[in-house]
């Protein structure tokens, strides 16, 4: 674990103005923009970034494209490439309380879930698809006795990352890391908001020996060099994390542009169904409330619909409420809050949006919808809880990607599969119940990538992540990523 008295050292270290990473070199933007860097703790602004452009964009995609043509990584072996990986990893590791502070500072979320979630969690995903790549096989088809089939996975050649601001470590390792490990050269672009790490990670890989060009790093404006990106005619894929309507551009770029290959984790609208007979409520409720306000509801998989069936209702709601009034909202670079800030200002304005038209909707705020500890300066939301919520209203059908859980209650089993599938996402979900036909029959009824059963989150590298319906396509995690990472190609040979 991180130490108070680290995080507090670690949180004065000067930052500056920090810039691109192309071809293993650091340089400015073309032209010299940049972009303030404000921290959501005081709203202070404690950094640049260079705001690239497509010129930069172009220039990484160039540097990448050379870097993978040179074969020194994308045909080197497998071995080699599981040696450098591995030593990428333990760097990682090494420099897991700097980069947590680091994030911290960037995106506001607490350390206590930072530390394990961002650095850690990012070395272990590199970790696994560097012990991975080495035991993938090729495969030789079943032919007649005349020909040889062989089927061979190559990389894809340039890949595209662009990542959210709640998790950009731990979202974009899970998608560097089999990029990488296939052979692949790869063009980064972060979060606007929270940059910081990634760039740092670039720098990591360098030190582990990875050569030049094939870890690229463009931060700037989703606008301008996530478009820019996404348009490029030599990127082979993009793999994205984000938002449903900047998924349908990227969709549209490729379309626009040479059809390069979209793989998307979009939002989720996840249910939580608690059944009367769950096996412990009081940790049910303990749970729920963390897997909604835990970073501040910023996660994707977040249980943001609460659905309670009706004999349990009322002492159910007195057990969430206990729990949630337990939880401490405050500075995320101390090691006793439970739920740091939300990452910007804006997305707290949004968060709020979604409180009032609760209201006018006719749900029942049953604790928090404001924002608290103004004197800060920073961006700080009360857990918020609505109950009376029905499936029609906003609070049920849109992502807030904030800390505000919408409640429903149902009565039979049927309906809580009839509400739980009610929405156009399906990325997560959980059951709590102590019957265990009830538990599979949810597992095979509800229309979502994961399902947990007597817990919510926690789900590790060695299990896919990705949605149904419009949560995306394309999963993240597991040795299933790989596959996205790589091309299928035929050799058929006339043995004569
Ligand atoms: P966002 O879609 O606004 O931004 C994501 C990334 O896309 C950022 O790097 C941004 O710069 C870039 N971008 C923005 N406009 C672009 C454009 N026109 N072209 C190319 N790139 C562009 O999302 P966000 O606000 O950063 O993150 C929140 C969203 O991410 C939520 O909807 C959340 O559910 C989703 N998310 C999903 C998962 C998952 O695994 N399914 C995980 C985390 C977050």
């Amino acid at each position: 674990m991180i130490s108070q008295d680290t995080i507090d050292t670690l949180s004065k270290a000067e930052v500056g103005a920090r810039q691109l990473f192309i071809d293993g070199t650091q340089m400015d933007a073309q032209g010299g923009a940049s972009l303030p860097v404000i921290s959501p703790i005081d709203g202070r602004s404690f950094a640049s970034i260079a705001d690239g452009g497509a010129a930069d964009i172009d220039r990484a995609v160039v540097s990448a494209r050379k870097a993978f043509e040179k074969g020194s990584w994308s045909r080197a072996t497998p071995a080699f490439r599981k040696k450098v990986l591995t030593k990428f990893a333990e760097l990682v590791e090494k420099h897991a309380p700097e980069l947590a502070v680091l994030g911290v500072r960037d995106n506001g979320t607490e350390i206590n879930m930072a530390y394990k979630a961002e650095p850690l969690s990012a070395a272990g995903t590199i970790r696994y698809y560097a012990e991975a790549i080495d035991k993938v096989y090729g495969e030789i088809a079943p032919t007649a006795d005349n020909v040889l089939g062989l089927i061979h996975k190559e990389p894809l050649g340039v890949v595209g990352v662009i990542v959210p601001w709640n998790f950009p470590l731990m979202i974009g390792a899970w998608k560097i890391a089999p990029a990488l490990a296939a052979g692949n050269a790869i063009v980064v672009k972060p979060p606007e908001i929270a940059s910081l790490t990634l760039l740092r990670l670039a720098e990591l890989a360098a030190e582990a020996g990875l050569p030049e060009g094939v870890f690229n790093v463009v931060t700037g404006s989703g606008s301008v060099a996530g478009e820019a990106l996404g348009l490029h005619m030599d990127v082979d894929a993009i793999a994205f994390t984000g938002s449903g309507p900047v998924g349908r551009r990227l969709l549209e770029y490729s379309a626009r542009s040479n059809l390069k290959r979209v793989f998307l984790e979009l939002g989720g609208k996840s249910p939580n169904i608690v059944f009367a007979n769950a096996p412990d409520l009081k940790q049910a409720a303990v749970v729920s409330a963390n897997g909604i306000f835990r970073n501040s509801g910023q996660v994707c998989v977040a249980g943001s619909r609460l659905l309670v069936q009706a004999s349990i209702y009322d002492s159910f709601m007195d057990e969430l409420l206990k729990a949630t009034t337990k939880l401490k909202v405050g500075d995320p670079l101390d090691l006793s809050s439970d739920i740091g800030a939300v990452s910007s200002a804006e997305q707290l304005t949004k968060n709020l949006g979604f409180v009032a038209k609760a209201e006018e909707e006719g749900a029942r705020l049953v604790t928090g919808g404001e924002r608290i500890l103004t004197e800060t300066g920073g961006s700080y939301m009360a857990p918020t809880i609505f109950d009376n919520v029905t499936e029609e209203m906003q609070l049920a059908r849109e992502e807030v990607f904030g800390p505000v859980l919408g409640v429903l209650r149902f009565e039979t089993e049927e309906e809580a599969v009839r509400l739980a599938n009610a929405t156009v996402y399906g990325l997560a979900s959980a059951v709590w119940t102590s019957n265990l036909s009830t538990a599979h029959r949810m597992v095979r009824a509800i229309n979502a990538g994961v399902v947990h059963v007597n817990t919510y989150g926690g789900a590790d590298i060695t299990v896919p992540l990705g949605g149904f319906k419009q949560s995306g396509f394309g999963r993240d995690k597991s040795l299933h990523a790989i596959e996205k990472y790589t091309d299928l190609k035929t050799a058929w040979i006339a043995l004569g």
